[in-house]
């Protein structure tokens, strides 16, 4: 059977006199594609340069370390701890990586997860086992902490992460947000309704439609490495654009085996390898779960990766406008087919 996937698109066009070519007629693209399952759409303009130059980051890595809370000096001292009765020990440890309550939580569970005592991890070489630990420690959380909260009751187990300034990171010592929460955000919500909706409608998971029809496009198709099949959106979310991991017949975080994990982080190593080479340094993350304890019949667990950038070095103007946040409308400034045609380059599976 034909997936039913639906690629819609707009073309736009503007026409002015052009002062930067003598003022002669020029004709602007722009883009509107909507997501094919929520419709939420997103504009493709301005295109970017094609390799933006890495900023040194050695005087802001510098400067952050000596305050830093989560540096091995600091850690023990002046982050906080579950009491025992909700989590025995009041923090957890696993590799190199420390988890513990968020000082400013966003819920009744909300914890931090430093991944690695290193204070700044590059980008353009993200240690795979900083990534295992960072999202295994995540997973042993809210396997041990005390569930009875959750009883009865629909919740998530949500692991984000906002890497460096751009991404809204006020620290530079990498660390995840790690949530247990009955509201998964409004994204996530949306989603998931939807995806009720198609599965009602055509007794067929979304996101298995979805890879199907990428896979045999090609064009924003990453490749698989372990359990996850990485490929670009359509309907891209950053400005940069963005790109996801989905993990077939696996539903939540709780779902994914040790070697999952494993290959997953190799693979956003390399992705993330790929977007340093044209000079991004700053990314959001996360995952995408169904509720704790479904089957993954309607919704596949997923990960996406969103590069940031300072639109402006010089000001530090941040990517994001009166478009994301009022009007609610996503903008581009790279194709997603570039995209995905830039990670298949760099993808050494
Ligand atoms: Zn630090």
């Amino acid at each position: 059977m034909a997936a039913p996937i639906q690629y819609r698109k707009d073309k736009k066009r503007t026409e002015f006199l052009d002062p930067r070519n003598e003022y002669k007629l020029s004709e602007v693209e722009t883009e509107i594609r909507y997501d094919p399952l929520t419709s939420t759409s997103s504009r493709i303009c301005h295109f970017s340069r094609d390799k933006m130059d890495p900023p040194d980051l050695t005087e802001m890595v510098e400067a952050s370390t000596g305050f830093c809370p989560f540096c091995p000096e600091h850690i023990d001292t002046v982050t906080p701890k579950y009491p025992e009765s909700f989590l025995e020990g009041g923090r957890l440890s696993l590799g190199d990586a420390k988890l513990f309550p968020n000082l400013f939580p966003y819920d009744d569970v909300s914890a931090l997860a430093i991944i690695s005592s290193q204070h700044y991890l590059p980008m353009d070489d993200m240690p795979v086992q900083a990534l295992v630990d960072g999202i295994s420690i995540a997973q042993e959380f809210f396997l041990k902490k005390d569930n009875s909260q959750a009883l009865g009751k629909k919740f998530y187990s949500m692991v984000t992460w906002n890497y460096m300034p751009p991404a809204g990171s006020s620290l530079i010592h990498p660390h995840l947000q790690v949530l247990h929460t009955s509201n998964p955000g409004n994204a996530l919500r949306r989603e998931i309704e939807a995806e009720s909706c198609y599965y009602e409608e055509h007794q067929r998971n979304y996101m298995e439609d979805l890879i199907k029809s990428e896979q045999s496009s090609g064009e924003r198709w990453v490749g698989t490495h372990g359990a996850a099949q990485w490929f670009v959106p359509f309907s891209p979310t950053g400005i940069i654009g963005d790109v996801i991991a989905a993990f077939p017949g696996k539903a939540t975080l709780a779902d994914l085996s040790a070697d999952d994990i494993r290959e997953f982080a190799e693979g956003m190593n390399n992705i993330l390898k790929t977007f340093s080479e044209y000079g991004l340094w700053s990314f959001n993350f996360g995952f995408f779960p169904a509720a704790d304890g479904s089957d993954p019949k309607e919704h596949w667990l997923y990960a996406r990766i969103v590069p940031r950038i300072f639109v402006n070095p010089m000001t530090n103007a941040g990517d994001a406008s009166y478009m994301q946040f009022l009007i609610e409308e996503r903008v581009a400034m790279v194709y997603p087919e570039v995209t995905a045609e830039r990670l298949r380059a760099g993808w050494k599976f």
